[in-house]
């Protein structure tokens, strides 16, 4: 089978994908200038690493957008990695149950500032068909998502499509906002400092 054209490596053309564009700012003769926070979104945007919490179904579709035949290494984002202090990208996927949900937050606590979430699929963005007692509805209860991708199981391509908008965000990012008021204001609603 062959990969979904809007994800294949050569364009509509067949010519190979080109590099990424340069950030907006003004092209002079010889020089080029911007702002830094478009430069350090560019950067961090096409280097972001992941760090995947897998509980169940979601994280087999996870497996699949790794795998070679979708390979989010594509996107600049193949160093998966399992230590929280390394990763910027948390990437919830499976059922929450309320036991798990101190060890969830803890791991987000653990990672380093710019961080970033993506809820993948309706157990981890609101419980899904889990309206029990004993599952999480949702984990913007306990820690801020930045963006969520519908559907059980999403595909792998929702999923490369979250991961995208993730990079949206990334890339416009003030290198600001981390320590303006609103967000001060957001990480206090969560009860973090
Ligand atoms: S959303 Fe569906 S596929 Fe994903 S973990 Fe829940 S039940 Fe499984």
């Amino acid at each position: 089978m062959a990969r979904p054209v809007q994800y294949n490596v050569k364009n509509e053309g067949g010519k190979p994908l080109q590099i990424v564009g340069a950030p907006e700012g003004f092209n002079g003769d010889g020089f080029f200038t911007t702002k830094l926070s478009n430069v350090v979104g560019l950067a961090r945007k096409n280097s972001i690493w992941p760090l995947p919490f897998a509980t169940s179904c979601c994280g087999i579709e996870f497996m699949a957008t790794m795998a070679s035949h979708y390979d989010l290494s594509r996107f600049g984002a193949e160093r998966v990695g399992f230590s929280p202090r390394q990763c910027d990208l948390l990437m919830v996927m499976g059922t929450i149950a309320k036991k798990m949900g101190p060890v969830l937050r803890q791991v987000y606590l653990q990672m380093a500032e710019p961080r970033w979430v993506l809820s993948v699929g309706a157990c981890a963005s609101s419980g899904g068909i889990f309206d029990t007692y004993s599952v999480l509805q949702g984990i913007d209860q306990i820690i801020p998502v930045d963006v969520y991708v519908p559907g059980c199981p999403p595909r792998p391509e929702a999923i490369i499509d979250g991961f995208m908008k993730i990079q949206e965000l990334v890339g416009k990012e003030s290198i600001r906002r981390r320590n303006g008021e609103k967000y001060k204001q957001l990480m206090e609603s969560y009860g973090i400092q």
